[in-house]
Parts: C-alpha cells; sequence; structure tokens
C-alpha cells in the first residue's frame, strides 16, 4: 500500500490506521479494482490531516493530496471516496480541478457518492442508501441486478442518470453546483471493468 503514498505528514498513529483500512479496501474486489486502477496509473498522493477542514476527507485535484480532518474521520467510506476523487481526476478529460465550483461538480461528486453505493450493495446485497429518492434507490437495484453485476457501460445508466442528479443535490446541499448535462460518469465503468470478478 506504500506504492498509493507519495508524501506523508500523518503521524505514526494516524499512518497504521490509513494503512489498515487500504487492506480493508482492498479486500473487497471493488476497492481491489479502484486501488489497482490508481496502481496501474502510478498516483501517488500526499496525506494529511488538517482540524480545519470541512467533512471528513477531502481530494484535492490542484494538489494531488487526499486530507482528513483527524484521525476520527479516517473511516473505510472516506478514503473509499477520496480515492475514487483522485482516480476521477486522472480518468476525466483535462482532470477534475476545472469543475471546482463550476458547471460539473455536482456530476463528480453524485458519481463518487454511486461508486460508494454500488460498492455496497454488491458487497453486502444491501443499499444503504445516502439519497432519499426512491425511484433513485429502486434505479440502483435495477442497474446491478439486484446487486448481483457491476454496471460496465454509460447504455445501462441511460439518461436516467442525470435525471438523479437533482435528487443528490437534494440530499446534498453542499454540493448544490450546476449540473453539466454531458459529462458521464465514466470512472466508474472503467474501474469495474478493470476488476476480475465481473
Ligand atoms: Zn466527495
Amino acid at each position: 500500500m506504500d506504492n498509493l503514498i507519495n508524501t506523508s505528514t500523518l503521524t505514526d498513529a494516524e499512518r497504521a490506521k490509513l494503512e489498515s483500512i487500504l487492506n480493508k479496501i482492498f479486500e473487497n474486489c471493488t476497492g481491489a479494482a479502484l486501488l489497482n486502477a490508481l496502481h496501474s496509473n502510478n498516483l501517488k498522493f500526499d496525506f494529511k490531516t488538517n482540524p480545519n477542514l470541512n467533512g471528513l476527507g477531502s481530494y484535492s485535484p490542484i494538489e494531488k493530496s487526499i486530507t482528513f480532518k483527524g484521525i476520527n474521520s479516517m473511516n473505510f467510506g472516506t478514503l473509499q471516496e477520496e480515492l475514487f476523487h483522485a482516480y476521477q481526476d486522472k480518468y476525466h478529460q483535462g482532470g477534475t480541478a476545472q469543475y471546482l465550483g463550476k458547471p460539473g461538480s455536482a456530476n463528480i461528486e453524485f458519481e463518487a457518492k454511486l461508486f460508494g453505493m454500488i460498492n455496497e450493495l454488491y458487497q453486502s446485497g444491501m443499499l444503504a442508501s445516502m439519497i432519499t429518492d426512491a425511484d433513485f434507490n429502486a434505479w440502483v437495484y435495477t442497474v446491478t441486478n439486484d446487486g448481483r453485476t457491476l454496471p460496465s457501460s454509460f447504455s445501462q445508466f441511460g439518461l436516467d442518470y442525470y435525471k438523479f442528479i437533482p435528487a443528490f443535490k437534494n440530499a446534498f446541499p453542499d454540493y448544490a453546483n450546476t449540473i453539466a448535462s454531458d459529462l458521464e460518469p465514466g470512472a466508474i465503468f472503467n474501474v469495474y471493468n478493470s476488476s476480475n470478478y465481473k
């Protein structure tokens, strides 16, 4: 797992926790696919903590860094999401810094949250949805064959995908930036297509 770390200003305890969570992510085939996608692109990040951070974790596409609010904010869901943001930055043409505070930022967050939700459904058979929209939750079951398969192309999502971004924005008002109507969630499919577990 050291191969993901460029620099680290984490304490020994924070670093040990980071490595234990990375190991847990690697135990899931969807998490392993993400880590392999990062590794095969030789991506390395600066890891740090900042007690003034808004939220539990953050990926900066400008600094190529992953920041946690503190050791107690280091958890599976947060680390997996920030690592996926790092992969989005590599995958999406021109990187994701161009969307900071601009149209497309809601797409980037929705793609990352959807990746986490599909992973959890695939691993556990249960959708712990962060979005209280019955149509959206039914759609997640549909596009994964009730959690049995991982979607491999945008044609499986269809234009319904864009229909649900407003529901996502309602659930996460912090990300109430404008939607880009042509930014497909291709990073999701690229990670799943690199998995051996389809
Ligand atoms: Zn995020």
